[in-house]
C-alpha cells in the first residue's frame, strides 16, 4: 500500500487531486505538473501511474484510494518494469526530441499489455523541442481513454501554450524547512545506515538546493558540494581580482554546464532579492551580494539572468560550458565599482 503524501507530506494537495479525480472516475488525461527541481515531481508521477494501473486499489487512511502493493501490476511497478508505464526524459541533446514523441504516439494508441490502462511520463515537458511539442500537441488533441500523460515541468520554464491549453495544471511546492530536513536525514539513514553525516552538511546541501530535499539527498551524496564550494572560492577570488577569468571558469567548467548555470542563477536571482531589500537563499554569498547591490542599479540583477537564460539555450546545441561560464562571470565582474574597463 502506497500513499506517497505520507512520506512526503508536501505532495499531499497534488496528491488529493488526483486520489479524488481517480475516486470520482473524472481524473484528465493529460496533467502538467509544476515543481521545483529536485522537489520530487517524479516520484509523484510514480505514485500515480501506480494507483491507475493497479488491479485493486484500496482505501488509504484517508479513505482515498491507493495501490494495494501486492497484485501483479504493482509488483511489475516496483521493479520498474512494467510495460505500460513509459518515460520519455531529455538525452544527451537535453532535449526531448520528436521521435521520443512519436515512440509515445505509438504507445498511446497500442493496447495496455498487462494492465487495463497504460502511462506515459514526460520528465521534463519543457524541454521538448519544437518538432517534438508539435508531435505532441498531436496526441493531446485525440485523447484515449485507456492512457494518461503526465508532463513534469520545472517550475519558471517556458511550455507552450497550446499544450498548457490542453492539460490540467498542478502545482507541488517546496516543503517547509523542517520538513525537508526530516526527509532528508531519514532518507539517507534509510539509504545507509551506517553513513553518518554532519547536521551542517545537511542544511547547508537544502540551503543550496533552495529546499528542495530530492535534489539535497543528491548533493549530499555525490561530489556537487565540494565543487560549489570551489567554484564560489573561485567565483570571489575572481571578483576581487585575485584570480583571473581563465581559472575561474575552469572551477564552473568541473561542474558541468547546468550545474554552472544552475549556481550562476541563484546568485544572480539573490541579487534581484538584495537589491529589492530581501533576503539572499545562499547565505554565504551574502556579503558579496549586498556589496554589488550597493553599487549597481537593481536591473544589472535582471541582466545577469537573460545573459544565463541565453546560456541556457545554447546549452541545447551542446555549447562549451566553460565559454559560457566565461561570458557569464565577465558580466559579473564587470560590476565591480572601478573595474568596469576590465
Ligand atoms: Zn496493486
Amino acid at each position: 500500500m502506497t500513499d506517497i503524501s505520507r512520506d512526503m507530506p508536501w505532495l499531499q494537495q497534488a496528491w488529493d487531486r488526483v486520489q479524488a479525480g481517480f475516486a470520482e472516475n473524472r481524473l484528465p488525461h493529460a496533467l502538467i505538473v509544476n515543481g521545483e527541481r529536485g522537489v520530487g515531481k517524479r516520484a509523484w508521477a510514480e505514485a500515480v501511474a501506480e494507483l491507475l494501473l493497479c488491479d485493486s486499489p484500496t482505501g488509504g487512511d484517508s479513505g482515498r484510494p491507493v495501490a494495494c502493493g501486492r497484485c501483479k501490476q504493482c509488483e511489475l511497478l516496483a521493479a520498474d518494469s512494467h510495460p505500460d508505464v513509459r518515460v520519455y526524459a531529455p538525452e544527451k541533446s537535453r532535449m526531448v526530441k520528436v521521435d521520443q514523441v512519436r515512440a509515445l504516439s505509438a504507445f498511446a494508441v497500442a493496447s495496455p499489455q498487462v494492465a487495463h490502462h497504460k502511462v506515459a511520463i514526460i520528465d521534463r515537458a519543457d524541454q521538448l523541442n519544437i518538432n517534438a511539442a508539435n508531435a505532441l500537441l498531436k496526441t493531446l488533441e485525440e485523447p484515449l481513454p485507456d492512457v494518461t500523460l503526465l508532463l513534469l515541468q520545472e517550475s519558471g520554464r517556458p511550455l507552450l501554450p497550446t499544450i498548457r491549453s490542453r492539460c490540467q495544471a498542478l502545482n507541488i511546492p517546496v516543503p517547509p524547512k523542517p520538513q525537508a530536513e526530516d526527509w532528508l536525514a531519514r532518507t539517507l539513514a534509510q539509504r545507509d545506515p551506517d553513513q553518518v553525516y554532519p547536521g551542517e552538511v545537511l542544511s547547508k546541501a537544502l540551503m543550496l538546493a533552495g529546499n528542495a530535499p530530492r535534489l539535497a539527498a543528491e548533493y549530499v551524496s555525490g561530489d556537487f558540494l565540494d565543487l560549489r564550494d570551489a567554484a564560489f572560492e573561485a567565483f570571489r577570488q575572481y571578483m576581487k581580482g585575485r584570480g583571473t577569468v581563465a581559472e575561474a571558469a575552469k572551477a564552473f567548467k568541473a561542474l558541468g554546464l547546468d550545474d554552472a548555470l544552475f549556481l550562476l542563477e541563484g546568485w544572480a536571482a539573490d541579487l534581484a532579492r538584495v537589491a529589492a531589500g530581501g533576503q539572499p537563499s545562499d547565505s554565504e554569498a551574502a556579503d558579496m551580494l549586498s556589496f554589488l547591490a550597493r553599487h549597481n542599479p537593481a536591473w544589472k540583477a535582471h541582466e545577469l539572468l537573460d545573459n544565463i537564460r541565453e546560456s541556457r539555450a545554447a546549452g541545447v546545441y551542446n555549447a562549451n560550458p566553460e565559454l559560457e561560464a566565461t561570458r557569464i562571470l565577465l558580466a559579473w565582474r564587470s560590476m565591480m565599482p572601478g573595474k568596469r574597463a576590465s
